[in-house]
């Protein structure tokens, strides 16, 4: 019989989940799916300093926003747990003991600050089978000194790598990975808390929970020959290993990190504020929808199907096609414009729950913000506006500046210096052009006449100088949906005052 897939998401609660944690998730999950497999979510916090309050919830909330769940692990049912590392330092200690016992492992009584000078002195220093033998461990010192030591000092426990030994691996995206272990450094396994790190505890979590492919982020092939070291100190199977390549910075320098919240695109989080993380700009929170963000991220790095440009996919499809020889080597980088053409097709699909879902949550950041400048609207004229305007979105939270034209005064007119060029050359037949409009505008006059005349005048007055006056003085821009559909829209009134301001302004 064939082995069931096992793979599992491990992420550290140093922060909110972003969008390079998001993808691993999802290529654990799609590739658990396609596979009937097991797909684990187990939470690495050997790290006490970096460990931040709430990540955890915030992890899971996000990846639940996303849709990806997971049928095993933290908060849920599963015989291999508990998952979450705190929870099993007994475990680890049971397993490193083996090490120690057999010389696999030792002791460290060095200083850090002696590592520092070694360092200093020497910059390729490496602690490893050329060094330690001039060090301060449990390989070199005699057994009364290590009980004393151990006893009296501060120590961490080191993995004893072998000398000059090739370690070999393939990796189903970057290939055969050979490292020699004389450039590998002897990496501290269990901290002088008496805590692994995090390179021990997964090795021996990943081998605990049957785990059969590793996929995460290429920032761990370096790590790797370490693991299956481990691996190979307990004479463990080795699982398979799928390094995902960097998703980079807009700004090309260096690869995006959790820890930089702050930043613009593309670090965003995934959902807003969580309790106590509090966070500027999320995915959620400036529009994306949980779907299409799925299908931006799965692109990230992986060609679902190379042979055509099909870009939008639902996680169904995903699931068919996913496969790790179409998971490309080079880093990639998320492009903002990108993202938005995806989220903009998802928002106009053509689909009524989801049309029905979109319409409700624009309708509340239009209220919302028709409250804050304390004005009234009937919900069927503010229904009318979002039907109007919606296709001009790519986020969620664009529709106030697509719409805010229907519901206040533009604030400014921005205008620039080649329209007031053109603007007083043409000054007085402008005038005329506005003047006639407001004048029509005065009388009351049903939609359909409204209508007919728009027309006629648009036709008599074509060039585009009229229109873009008429436009600057409702609008406030040089944007927005067809004019015609503008002044049959916003009440006669309004339209009369704002052409009213706009000809004292150019005066
Ligand atoms: N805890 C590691 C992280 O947050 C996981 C690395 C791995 O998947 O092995 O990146």
């Amino acid at each position: 019989m064939k082995k069931k897939i096992r793979v599992r998401f491990a992420p550290s609660p140093t922060g909110p989940l972003h969008i390079g944690g998001l993808r691993t998730a999802l290529y654990n999950y799609l590739f658990s799916k396609k596979h009937n497999g097991d797909f684990i979510l187990r939470i690495e916090d050997t790290d006490k300093k970096r460990n931040i309050k709430n990540s955890i919830n915030y992890i899971i909330k996000s990846l639940k926003w996303c849709n990806i769940n997971y049928n095993e692990g933290y908060k849920n049912k599963g015989k291999y747990g508990p998952y979450i590392q705190s929870k099993r330092i007994n475990i680890y200690k049971k397993y490193i003991k083996i090490l120690i016992k057999k010389k696999l492992a030792y002791y460290s009584f060095d200083k850090k600050k002696d590592i520092i000078k070694y360092k200093k002195k020497n910059k390729n220093f490496i602690y490893n089978s050329l060094t330690r033998k001039k060090l301060n461990n449990s390989l070199v010192l005699s057994k009364d000194d290590i009980i004393n030591n151990i006893k009296k000092k501060k120590y961490v426990i080191r993995i004893k790598t072998p000398n000059n030994k090739n370690i070999i691996f393939y990796d189903k995206v970057y290939g055969k990975i050979n490292i020699n272990t004389n450039k590998i450094d002897d990496k501290i396994i269990f901290k002088s808390n008496n805590t692994p790190t995090y390179h021990f505890a997964s090795v021996i979590d990943d081998h605990l929970m049957k785990i059969t492919h590793i996929i995460r982020g290429k920032e761990w092939i370096s790590s790797t020959p370490i693991h299956i070291i481990i691996y190979n100190y307990f004479k463990w199977k080795i699982p398979f290993f799928i390094h995902l390549p960097l998703i980079l910075n807009n700004n090309k320098k260096g690869k995006i990190s959790k820890r930089n919240i702050n930043n613009e695109f593309p670090i965003y989080p995934i959902i807003s504020n969580y309790k106590s993380i509090k966070i500027k700009k999320s995915y959620e929170e400036i529009g994306f929808l949980p779907d299409s963000l799925i299908n931006i991220i799965a692109l990230l790095g992986w060609c679902p199907n190379p042979r055509n440009n099909k870009e939008i996919y639902n996680l169904k499809e995903m699931i068919k096609l996913f496969n790790f020889k179409n998971i490309s080597k080079s880093d990639v980088h998320l492009n903002y414009k990108k993202c938005c053409w995806i989220n903009k097709k998802y928002i106009n699909k053509n689909n009524k729950k989801i049309q029905l879902l979109i319409y409700n949550k624009l309708f509340k950041i239009v209220k919302k913000k028709i409250k804050k400048y304390k004005k009234k609207y009937k919900n069927i004229y503010i229904k009318n506006v979002i039907n109007i305007t919606k296709n001009r979105i790519n986020v969620i939270n664009d529709i106030w500046n697509v719409s805010y034209y229907f519901f206040i005064n533009p604030k400014k007119i921005h205008i620039d210096k080649k329209l007031i060029k053109k603007l007083k050359k043409n000054y007085n037949k402008i005038i005329i052009f506005l003047q006639k409009i407001k004048f029509f505008f005065i009388k009351k006059r049903k939609k359909k006449i409204i209508k007919k005349f728009l027309k006629k005048i648009f036709k008599k007055y074509k060039n585009s100088i009229y229109i873009k006056t008429l436009r600057l003085s409702i609008v406030g821009k040089l944007i927005g949906i067809n004019m015609l559909e503008i002044l049959y829209t916003i009440k006669k009134d309004k339209i009369i005052k704002r052409i009213n301001n706009f000809i004292k302004i150019i005066k």
